[in-house]
Parts: C-alpha cells; structure tokens; sequence
C-alpha cells in the first residue's frame, strides 16, 4: 500500500466508485492524473483539492484536460519526491542488509544441526541411553529453526521486490509530473529542470549548449479553419518530427506551450544548433496534416525558430530571452525560418 493512500480495501472500491462518478461527468481524458485527482477528492483525503474542485463545481465548471493537470500540479503531485525516492532507496538498502544477515543465521543454524548430528553418532557408538535421542531432538530443532529462518529470508525478499515495484511506480509518477500529456515530450517543468541542470553544468571543450526555441506560424489560423482537434494533430506532428530529429538520449524536446516547442542540445557546436533547427524548418514545411478518414491533406504549417548559445554569464531566464528574441526576429523578418 502507497502511504499516501491508508484507505482499506474496502473503502478504496467505495471511493473508485464515486470517483468514476465524477470522471463520467466531466470532459478530462481519464487517464491516471485525472483519476488521481477525482480520487483524492472523493476520498475527502486532500483538504486544498476539495476545496479548490468545490469553488469549480460552484461555478459550473466542466473540468476538462487543462484543470485536471493544473490540479494535479497544485494539490496531488508531490512537491518533493526526490525527498521520497531518497528515502526509498534508503529502505531498499536496509532491507538488503536485513535478507543478508537472516540469509547468514539461516546458514549457521544449518551447520549447528549438521554438527550435532555428527556429535549424537559419535555418542551413540560410545555410549547409550538417553544421550543420543536427546541429541537427536537437538539436531531436529535446529532443522526446524533453520526452516523456519528460510521463510523469514522469503518473507523478506518478496518484501524486497514489493519495494522495487513501488519504487518503480515512484520513478514513473516522477516522469508522468514532467511530461506533456498531449505530446509526451518534456513539458514546461521539465524543461526547466533540465535548464537549470544545463546551465550549472560546463560545456565539453569546444562545445557549447545551445537552446532552439520553436513556434508553429499562424497557428491561430489553423485551429480557426480546422478546428481545435486538428490544431492538436498539428503540435502532436510537430513533437513527433522534433523527437525523432534530435539526435541522442542527451539532446531533449520539451513543448514550452501552446504552439512552442525548445529543443535543449548539450554539448553541440554552435552551427550545429542552427543546422538541426533549419532542416526542422524544412521538414516541417513539407509534412502534410490529413483527415485520418479520408487521408485528404488538410493544412501546411511553418515554422519560425530562434537558437542561442548558453554565454559564461548566462541564467537560464537571459538565456531563453535570447533565443526569443532570435524567435522574434525570425517572425518579423516574414516567418519560416532561423535566426540566432
Ligand atoms: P505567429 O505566427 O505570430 O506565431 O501567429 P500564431 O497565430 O501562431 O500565434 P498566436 O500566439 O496569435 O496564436 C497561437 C494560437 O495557438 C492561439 C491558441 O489558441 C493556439 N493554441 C495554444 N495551445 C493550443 C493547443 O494545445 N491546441 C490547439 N489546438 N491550439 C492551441
Ligand atoms: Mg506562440
Ligand atoms: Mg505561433
């Protein structure tokens, strides 16, 4: 069981019931951070939740994918989970240590039977009455210490793995905090985090970090011609051609809103940033967004973007400034195209 969650077996059900009740009622997908949310709320578990979906409902609020996330961010999300995994790993340590020091007394049980045994054969040739079955007896109880350390050791390592499960589910729910539900990119929390680590940390020599930031020109066009679902196809198009042109594990794609996206690429030249950048531009102007029915092509887009590269003196708000600025000019100089 989560230590969040102490409801009993029986109560979990009663709260998945009325929370299912809630989910049918409102727009969000119901995914696991919706679900978590209508969970915690109908659980009466989470005191600013409650209150901050109450002040929804009193308005008459039909709490789409958007509130779901913002109040899964405020009120479920755990503003501290690397305190959490620290303490999990921690656990996982000292469990280890517990398995191995029962897995040792389980073994020297073992030997002590094994040498009262040799001990009750040895008296018995030498000696007889009630020595040798006592022995016996000995010997037998040691066995039956030795099983019953063995379930102890099972006991413990099936222990071991719930924890592993959880830590799992932990590292997973850590990861669902930092991406975008619609793409599966980084979302703007994510890519802060991953901005901040990047500008305490030195370039490689002759490298440098470099930041795109990206923006799908007139968009506002396109949802109002198309519509609001195909605008969605559009960004989820978009992602997907950014996450298979950055290169490697290192290099991210992060949706920074709305219709823009930033690529962070560690460790790159400076040219390289610019020359990734464009030939996106160049891909993006000939992806073609089609009617899934029909396969008919419904729209084009471009896009503008600006590169910078992180200077000595940067922060992370400087830095992304001035990759806006680049953005900025790119839009003023007539759009679909790079500038850094
Ligand atoms: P520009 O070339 O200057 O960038 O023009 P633009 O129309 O792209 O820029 P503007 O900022 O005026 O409009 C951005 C639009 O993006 C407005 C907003 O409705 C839309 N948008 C933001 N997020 C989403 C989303 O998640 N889905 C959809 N479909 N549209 C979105
Ligand atoms: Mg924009
Ligand atoms: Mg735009």
């Amino acid at each position: 069981m989560i230590i969040r969650y102490t409801q009993s077996r029986e109560r979990c059900a009663e709260v998945l019931r009325a929370a299912l009740g809630h989910i049918g009622q409102h727009e969000a997908c119901c995914n696991p951070v919706t679900f978590s949310v209508w969970y915690e709320y109908a659980a009466g578990m989470n005191a600013g939740l409650s209150q901050a979906i109450d002040a929804c409902l009193r308005a008459k609020a039909r709490l789409g994918d958007e509130a779901m996330l913002r109040l899964h961010r405020e009120h479920v999300a755990d503003p501290d989970l690397d305190a959490v995994q620290q303490i999990n790993t921690e656990m996982q340590r000292v469990m280890s240590g517990v398995a191995a020091n029962a897995s040792r007394t389980g073994d020297s049980a073992g030997s002590f039977g094994a040498q009262i045994d040799k001990l009750a054969v040895a008296l018995a040739q030498a000696a007889s009455g009630d020595l040798p079955a006592l022995l016996s007896g000995a010997s037998a109880g040691a066995q039956a210490m030795k099983g019953s350390t063995a379930a102890l050791v099972q006991q413990i390592r099936e222990g071991q793995i719930e924890i592993e499960r959880l830590r799992t589910d932990l590292v997973r729910a850590r990861d669902e905090v930092l991406l975008d539900p619609l793409t599966g990119v980084l979302n703007r929390r994510g890519f802060d985090k991953r901005l901040a680590a990047l500008v305490r940390q030195p370039a490689r020599d002759g490298l440098s970090h470099n930041l795109v930031m990206i923006d799908i020109d007139h968009f506002k066009r396109v949802n109002d011609t198309h519509g609001h679902v195909i605008g969605d196809q559009v960004i989820r198009g978009l992602a997907e051609l950014l996450r298979r042109s950055v290169p490697d594990g290192e290099h991210c794609v992060a949706r920074y809103g709305g219709e823009e996206f930033a690529l962070l690429l560690p460790d790159t030249a400076a040219v390289e940033g610019m020359r990734l950048a464009d030939a996106v531009r160049k891909q993006v102007g000939a992806m073609k967004i089609r009617d899934r029915r029909t396969q008919q092509v419904l729209t084009q887009v471009t896009i503008s973007a600006g590169v910078a590269t992180l200077a000595p003196d940067d922060d992370p708000i400087n830095w992304i400034a001035r990759a806006d600025a680049a953005l900025y000019r790119s839009k003023q100089a007539g759009r679909n195209r790079v500038m850094c």
